[in-house]
């Protein structure tokens, strides 16, 4: 089907506005189904990947962008992420059952962080509190305290869809009040269901049909983790000799899968000895007993 799981760019050239549209489907469906989420934490987690995708569109180098929400709330934590060529994956972790509601009331007191991480050199990290009735509102406030530049957001997402609007004005603009407060205000008009359903040339049309407005080509984006067993391995080395032993005193594999994709690792006694003695990882030894 046309249209789906991908990423656009539009333009009002004349206006000095920018914009960006994403709507996933197949990739929303595997980012979740590794984990058992109810309708309102899936929402959230649907939002956050669709606005990752959003945020990532400024990356031009290889590397990733992580968006992650922590709080005090039901809702524990929110995680995405995307590479700046759009391969996605998140996850949420709540504690007790989340009620629906505002984002601040589900996840209480905390912070959004965004780490832009290249794959060579240092990372950069925003952060803001995730003061909001929504995810979106956090985003903007993340936007315009990092840029200085107005921007708008729109996240929805549902259980088959996750769809992403945002709107944000080009640097040094001159008598861009009246433009923006227009496209924004006709922005705001639309709808969950127009977002979740229809395609970008539809949605753009239904909103600006009056604008000139330049669709750029749509970039597809794909469900995709970069777990390894070098990273599950690193996670394990973290946690210490006593602890590992310990646990391979009750059982004699320790299995792990991974939150984000489902992928199952083992680690019996001698991947440990070999993880924590720091051998070679590569391969887990069958002669070293
Ligand atoms: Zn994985």
């Amino acid at each position: 089907m046309k249209g789906q799981d991908s990423f656009q760019r539009f333009l009002f050239e004349e206006l000095g506005i920018r914009g960006e549209w994403v709507r996933l489907q197949d990739s929303w469906q595997e980012a979740k189904q590794y984990q058992r989420l109810t309708d309102t934490v899936q929402e959230q987690l649907g939002q956050a990947l669709a606005a990752v995708v959003l945020l990532s569109a400024t990356i031009k180098f290889d590397g990733s962008l992580i968006l992650q929400a922590q709080g005090t709330g039901a809702l524990k934590t929110l995680l995405a992420q995307s590479t700046y060529d759009r391969k996605i994956r998140g996850l949420a972790r709540c504690d007790g059952e989340v009620t629906n509601g505002l984002l601040s009331e589900m996840m209480g007191e905390g912070r959004l962080v965004i780490t832009i991480q290249p794959k060579k050199g240092e990372p950069y990290q925003g952060i803001v509190s995730l003061e909001g009735d929504k995810l979106a509102d956090v985003i903007i406030r993340y936007f315009l305290q990092s840029e200085q530049l107005e921007t708008q957001v729109w996240l929805f997402a549902n259980e088959t869809h996750a769809a992403g609007l945002l709107l944000q004005e080009l640097p040094a603009q001159e008598n861009f009040k009246a433009d923006w407060e227009r496209i924004s205000t006709l922005a705001s008009t639309v709808t969950k269901d127009e977002m979740l359903n229809l395609d970008s040339e539809e949605i753009l049309y239904r909103l600006f049909n009056e604008e000139k407005v330049k669709l750029f080509d749509a970039e597809p984006v794909v469900f995709e983790c970069s777990c390894s067993r070098k990273k599950i391995e690193s996670t394990l080395v973290a946690m210490g000799r006593e602890e590992l032993e310990g646990i391979l005193q009750e059982v004699s594999l320790i299995d792990i899968a991974c939150e984000f994709c489902g992928k199952k690792y083992s680690f019996d006694n001698v991947d440990v000895e070999n993880m924590l003695s720091g051998q070679p990882l590569e391969k887990p030894s069958q002669t070293h007993h």
